[in-house]
């Protein structure tokens, strides 16, 4: 390793960047150092984020909080927090370890982009966007959707600074399955948003595929059979109808195939993965709805 720099602002941290180009940023270095250690990466220098104190809290704008990039899981989790962005937090707080949950941030999770990123389900359901820092003071805005799909990426020297979440003060839950018991990476995680000034119940599926999968479908028959005005309750059948709609949209069947013969049957693997996706989404929107 040639260097470090420990700039304490986001636009010093961006200069840093643009004037040694092969070198990469580390916030919490869970996920930097792991790949450093398995010898898939060898960066010439590092930027180090954690003394930028703008990235480490969040200030509200526009019915919307600006979350620091810098943002821990274990700071997330706590109860401030999760009286804001409730799934955030609860997805926060399911992210690893303890000493991982110290350590691992926001701008972190979103850079790796592994499908079992806890926050990013959520920021899906959420419809978040990223602020993104670049030379000269320059900020441009992507909707996070666009960077975990591939659509945009980060430019050299660009930082994500802050990521943009609407507050809409209503239930938000976040549940994750994981393959044992304890802290572990998710087999299959659903967040649930509700959106009662536009009547909308949003919904995303992580771990299953790359990128967190939006059952948009799903989503809209659901919120039209909910008494938005009345009580929110909904009916067990049509909780259960919900988590196979989503599961089923998420995890489809095999097409069949072109010579008119029955589709092949789907593994029990992946119905297993199908029927745990199933058990998540009715579980979550009865806790949101209850
Ligand atoms: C044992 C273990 C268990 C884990 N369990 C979980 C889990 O259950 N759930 C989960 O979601 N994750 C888990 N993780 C993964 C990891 O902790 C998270 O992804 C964490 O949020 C990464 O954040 P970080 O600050 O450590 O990122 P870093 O390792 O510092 O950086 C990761 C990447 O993001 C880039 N980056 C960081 N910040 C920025 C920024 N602001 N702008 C641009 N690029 C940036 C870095 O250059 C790097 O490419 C686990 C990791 C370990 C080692």
């Amino acid at each position: 390793m040639q260097s470090v720099t420990l700039p304490t602002s986001l636009d010093e941290a961006v200069a840093a960047l643009g004037a040694m180009p092969a070198a990469v940023p580390v916030a919490g270095g869970t996920d930097l150092m792991a790949a450093v250690n398995k010898g898939l990466l060898r960066p010439s220098g590092l930027v180090g984020l954690g003394r930028i104190s703008e990235l480490r809290g969040w200030h509200y704008q526009d019915g919307h909080a600006l979350l620091g990039a810098g943002l821990t899981h274990a700071r997330m989790g706590r109860p401030d927090f999760a009286a804001l962005i409730p799934a955030l937090a609860a997805s926060a707080r399911a992210a690893g370890p303890p000493q991982i949950r110290n350590a691992g941030t926001l701008g972190g999770n979103i850079v790796t982009s592994a499908p079992t990123g806890d926050s990013l389900p959520v920021l899906a359901a959420l419809e978040a966007e990223l602020v993104i820092a670049g030379p000269e003071g320059g900020r441009r805005e992507i909707p996070v959707s666009h960077l975990l799909a591939g659509r945009e990426l980060l430019e050299p020297a660009e930082l994500i600074g802050f990521v943009r979440v609407p507050l809409l003060h209503a239930p938000q839950v976040f549940l994750k399955a994981t393959g044992r018991t304890g802290p572990g990476r998710a087999t299959a995680s659903v967040a649930i948003v509700l959106d009662p000034a536009r009547r909308g119940v949003r919904c995303a599926v992580g771990a299953i595929a790359p990128m967190p999968l939006r059952p948009l479908e799903a989503e809209q028959w659901i919120a039209s059979l909910i008494d938005w005005d009345g009580d929110r309750g909904l009916a067990p059948d049509a909780l259960a109808a919900f988590g196979e709609y989503v599961a089923a949209a998420c995890i489809p069947d095999h097409a069949p195939p072109a010579d008119g013969s029955e589709a092949p049957p789907l593994s029990p693997a992946v119905l297993h993965l199908r029927r745990t996706v199933a058990a998540l989404a009715r579980r979550a929107l009865g806790r949101a709805l209850s």
